[in-house]
């Protein structure tokens, strides 16, 4: 799967220590950003594809990824 989608994400530049948050709160300041990239969809297409497991990737925290894969496979 490509991945020239990331050089459009609203995180490129951001610290990438913010899109992998220890906190709830964390998870909901990333989020934000998330909600406002235009790459999104690929963002976390990519991450379920490659089945990543930690990080918030396309405003999908660790936890809401695993659900949505276990659907996925139901
Ligand atoms: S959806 Fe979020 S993590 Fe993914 S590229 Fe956009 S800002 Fe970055």
């Amino acid at each position: 799967m490509s991945r020239s989608w990331m050089a459009y994400g609203k995180c490129a530049g951001k610290s990438t220590r913010d899109f992998f948050p220890s906190t709830g709160l964390g998870v909901e300041k990333a989020r934000k950003v998330c909600q406002e990239c235009l790459v999104q969809e690929a963002c976390l297409n990519y991450a379920l594809s490659n089945r990543i497991r930690y990080g918030v990737w396309g405003g999908r925290s660790e936890r809401e990824r695993r659900r949505l894969l276990r659907r996925s496979a139901a």
